[in-house]
């Protein structure tokens, strides 16, 4: 019997007013595994009014009160590292040894990070000397930070975990409370974090998880009157509605989206090390990651042997059940996802793309698998940078190969599309890098690694990749309220 999970509402474990529930399928295996709330906007509405009755009382409580919660917290996902990897894999399809490497530790450093980071903020204080009718005026300027009340952050399918800590963390560590809409696709580690947090000892409506759609969960939160504050992370159009909606009633939106990014490789760079990252910046999570490399432009020099190079490491991969240890190469998000894959893989194929390997559904890995949605590693040369498959996110295992001729050749195919989250280059030579790394239209520039993640870094993406910055201080000043008070002396 499929498990079926509750919403958190004020430290309750609670269905869907309507008792409404939503299948959640396993993707490697076509089943449902799960049932979560449908919710609609009464039970936003329930959430938010736990939030919002909870703020005073939680904005007042002292930091290293706050923060000894989410140290506690951070353990606990520790201490169920394995639980919730197993979880994570069954929900999104991803290999488990990815899930127990990446996205759980790094859902509880999140927790650790924004901990730590709020016992050791500043503020801004100015002495001034200004010049007045009668004189000059002294006085003394000081800038509180204020937390903002009731945040409202919804995340995507993707790094389920990871990225919902990733806006719940700097949220309530400053705080803000809580109501957090996770992706209705991978429902499952957010109720699981709900549990954990219960056992933590937060108190009752500080954090909130609702389950449910976008439209009917997700648009309600980012529209009620009560809430000040959204992080979004997920898709362009999506970011693009959000951005409407929350105009209305003159929200601080955060909006990380989706992105195309380029990945540069220059004639003099460490060829093993480039290729060996860029099969991984490709394909790691089935290239379902928003920084994921999915635009290789390739020095023309090195283009043939970088391309067969590439082929043989997408080739080696090893793609099986998500549930199995070797396993490098799981199953995509969901049959739906496939079929859009898909669709611009053939479409790569009319206009003329040379598909390299790959470019269709891979057999199933085992008789658990016969219904899964897996897709080959799947690498395209040939097609113009100005066509489709080069220009839109296509959100999975497949990467196309361009070649380039100079710098400014580089520059211009990878500053073509309306996209500006990643970019990696690939060079042995200092000045080139520099140089490229501050010509490329995107808000993180990788030079000879990627995804190499410093947290105090700043986050996110330029053009239609996003507005605004996670990580660092970047998301302690989102999350508060800047608030100076001058008094003259
Ligand atoms: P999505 O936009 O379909 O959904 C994301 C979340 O928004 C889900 O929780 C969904 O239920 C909710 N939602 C949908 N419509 C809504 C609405 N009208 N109002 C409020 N909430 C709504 O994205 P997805 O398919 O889950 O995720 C994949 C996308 O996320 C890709 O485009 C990827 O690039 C992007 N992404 C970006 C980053 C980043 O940091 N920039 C990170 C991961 C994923």
């Amino acid at each position: 019997m499929p498990e079926t999970l509750t919403n958190l509402i004020n430290n309750e474990q609670v269905p869907a007013a309507s008792g409404a529930l939503i299948d959640v399928v396993e993707p490697a295996t076509g089943a449902v595994h799960a049932r979560i709330p449908d919710s609609d906007a009464s039970d936003i509405d329930a959430a938010v009014a736990a939030a919002k009755s909870a703020f005073p009382a939680w904005a007042q409580t002292p930091p290293a009160e706050r923060s000894r919660l989410l140290l506690r917290l951070a353990d606990l996902i520790e201490r169920d590292l394995e639980r919730l990897a197993r979880a994570e894999s069954i929900d999104s399809g991803k290999p488990i040894a990815l899930a127990r490497s990446v996205d759980i530790p790094r859902a509880a450093a999140n927790f650790r990070f924004f901990a730590t980071a709020i016992l050791h903020t500043e503020s801004a204080a100015h002495q001034s000397n200004l010049p007045g009718p009668g004189g000059a005026v002294q006085a003394l300027n000081f800038t509180l930070r204020k937390p903002r009340g009731v945040a409202g952050l919804i995340s995507p399918w993707n790094l389920p975990l990871y990225l919902l800590t990733w806006k719940i963390a700097p949220a309530i560590a400053t705080g803000n409370t809580a109501v957090a809409k996770p992706s209705e696709v991978t429902p499952l580690t957010a109720f699981m974090l709900g549990e954990l947090a219960l056992e933590a000892g937060f108190p009752p409506g500080v954090l909130n998880i609702v389950h449910g759609r976008g439209a009917t969960a997700g648009a309600p939160l980012v529209s009620h009157p009560d809430v000040p504050t959204v992080s979004f992370t997920g898709g362009t159009e999506t970011g693009r509605a959000i951005a409407h909606a929350g105009a209305d009633t003159f929200k601080r939106i955060s909006l990380e989206l989706g992105g195309k990014n380029p990945n540069l490789v220059f004639a003099d760079a460490d060829m093993d090390e480039a290729v060996a990252t860029s099969v991984r910046a490709a394909f790691t999570n089935q290239g379902q990651i928003c920084l994921c490399g999915s635009r290789l432009l390739v020095e023309r020099s090195i283009h043939d042997e970088f391309v067969d190079r590439l082929v043989a490491d997408a080739k080696a991969r090893r793609l099986g059940d998500p549930l199995d240890e070797s396993t490098e190469h799981g199953a995509l998000v969901s049959e739906d996802h496939l079929a859009k894959v898909d669709s611009y893989v053939q479409l790569a194929r009319e206009l003329g793309g040379e598909i390299r390997c790959g470019g269709a559904r891979a057999e199933a890995p085992n008789d658990r698998c016969a219904n899964g949605a897996f897709y080959k590693p799947t690498v395209i040369t040939g097609l113009d940078p100005a066509c489709r498959p080069q220009q839109e996110e296509i959100f999975g295992p497949v990467v196309t190969v361009t070649p380039f001729d100079s710098d400014d050749d580089a520059i211009a195919i990878a500053n073509s599309t309306p996209y500006g989250l990643a970019s990696m280059v690939w060079t042995s030579d200092l000045s080139r890098a520099h140089r490229v790394a501050d010509r490329i239209d995107s808000a993180i520039v990788w030079v000879n690694c990627w995804m190499l993640r410093d947290l105090r870094t700043p986050f996110g993406g330029m053009k239609h990749s996003g507005l605004g910055r996670e990580g660092g201080k970047d998301a302690l000043n989102f999350f508060t309220e800047p608030k100076n008070v001058c008094i003259k002396l």
